[in-house]
């Protein structure tokens, strides 16, 4: 839509081919029926330096929509968590000690920070960069557990130029859009069309070539082809390299050698704040032993009362592409993230209280069939521990297994 934008005040008239049903494409958003805001699909915020965005969002007129509350990113460190979103909190936290460690990894920050060399630092991995210069013990500690939980086995390849534009772009307050990241597409797709730019939604291309007449022909898979004088694909990579076999040789093979991640996110809906702290991003490096890798509790970014007052938690994790997570339903990924605890919890009382039941009614009411007064404390036994099992107790479990409730800072 960007593009399309700067092609309509060029003097093009684009089309803009869609295969899903709305805008939006990874930014994209849902809302339940009685919440008044969206929740991104997954979680997404803008930084205050995010100046290209901001520009785009500024020329839209749709700047008075943008909001930037200030939420809190934490880090553990022996139990506690800790806010790691500024140098000053990343200078408190006291993972690294107060000596001389600290000094390199404050040092180090600073550098980077104010340094616009990325030319220099792209000649470097993450990992020999950081081992030089901030050494170790900082690199162990403080980056290698987070390189680790968003590049998987490839931790070692990341270039220190995008560690660079990481730590550069950082902003404590971070911005998000009235009504949702779902309603910005939506308001910016409104704009694009009152300037003449055709959306053509759930049109999927299955084939890019180009004309021997001149222009490249696009397939949709429910339309017939149609030619087009240029087309820019902003589909991944890979997609491109499937699309467009047409393409030259060594530009193909060089879409198809890139690696890349997959994010699961998981979006829960809970009845209770899980940070009472207000914390929203929890960094949660593998070692300790979660089944994902960051939790961000997105009601404490933007209000509740968008939700009907309920808590909108994220559970996200990034993983190899082939991994299991990848094909699961979203009950079983549920399963995988909250283990079975309060199922098993709940079937154990469900029969002792069963058994409980039944000998009371053995021995106080012989005279009613033993087998029915048997099968229907079963059956009460069961709606008691269903009743009890589904209520709250996910955010209990949350709440006492991510240790958020304990001590933090
Ligand atoms: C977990 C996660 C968190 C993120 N957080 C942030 C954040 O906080 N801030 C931020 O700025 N960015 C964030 N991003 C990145 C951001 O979502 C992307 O940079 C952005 O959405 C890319 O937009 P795009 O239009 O280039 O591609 P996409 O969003 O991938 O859109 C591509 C579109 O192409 C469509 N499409 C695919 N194949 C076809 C086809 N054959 N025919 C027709 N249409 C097709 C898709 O349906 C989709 O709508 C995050 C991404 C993820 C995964």
């Amino acid at each position: 839509m960007a593009a399309a934008w700067d092609f309509v005040r060029a003097g093009h008239t684009p089309t803009i081919y869609e295969s899903t049903n709305f805008v939006g494409g990874l930014a994209s958003g849902f809302k339940a029926p009685h919440w008044d805001w969206s929740v991104e699909k997954f979680y997404h915020h803008w930084f205050q330096s995010d100046a290209h965005m901001l520009g785009l969002i500024n020329e839209l007129g749709l700047n008075e929509k943008v909001l930037f509350p200030r939420p809190y990113t934490v880090l553990n460190h022996n139990g506690k968590w800790y806010p790691f979103d500024s140098i000053l909190n990343a200078l408190r936290y006291p993972g690294l000690g107060w000596g001389l460690n600290k000094l390199r990894f404050g040092l180090v920050g600073l550098y980077l920070r104010t340094t616009n060399n990325w030319r220099a630092l792209e000649q470097h991995t993450v990992e020999t960069w950081m081992r030089k210069w901030a050494g170790d013990r900082v690199y162990e500690q403080m980056w290698q557990p987070l390189l680790i939980g968003k590049f998987g086995p490839f931790y070692k390849d990341v270039n220190m130029a995008w560690m660079w534009a990481r730590l550069k772009a950082r902003t404590t307050r971070l911005g998000t859009y009235q009504g949702g990241f779902q309603q910005f597409s939506d308001d910016f797709a409104e704009k694009l069309r009152g300037m003449g730019v055709t959306f053509a939604l759930e049109t999927p291309i299955s084939k890019i070539h180009p004309d021997p007449a001149g222009g490249v022909t696009i397939h949709p898979t429910n339309q017939a082809p149609v030619t087009f004088d240029q087309v820019l694909v902003t589909t991944s990579p890979g997609q491109l390299a499937q699309l467009a076999p047409a393409l030259p040789p060594t530009y193909l093979a060089g879409l198809q050698a890139l690696k890349h991640m997959g994010a699961v996110v998981l979006v829960l809906s809970l009845k209770h704040q899980l940070s009472e702290q207000g914390y929203y991003w929890f960094n949660i490096p593998k070692n300790l032993g979660y089944p994902f890798l960051a939790v961000v509790e997105h009601t404490n970014f933007v209000s509740p009362a968008h939700f009907g007052g309920e808590h909108i938690l994220y559970c996200g994790d990034y993983l190899p592409i082939d991994h299991p997570y990848f094909s699961l339903s979203k009950e079983e990924l549920l399963a995988q993230f909250l283990p079975g605890k309060k199922a098993a919890g709940s079937a154990v009382f469900a029969l002792v209280a069963a058994l409980g039941l039944w000998l009371v009614a053995k021995r106080h009411l012989f005279l009613v069939d033993i087998f029915w007064i048997g099968l229907l404390s079963i059956g009460v036994a069961f709606a008691v521990a269903y009743l009890l099992g589904s209520d709250d107790t996910e955010a209990a479990w949350l709440l006492e297994e991510l240790d958020i409730t304990g001590e933090s800072v």
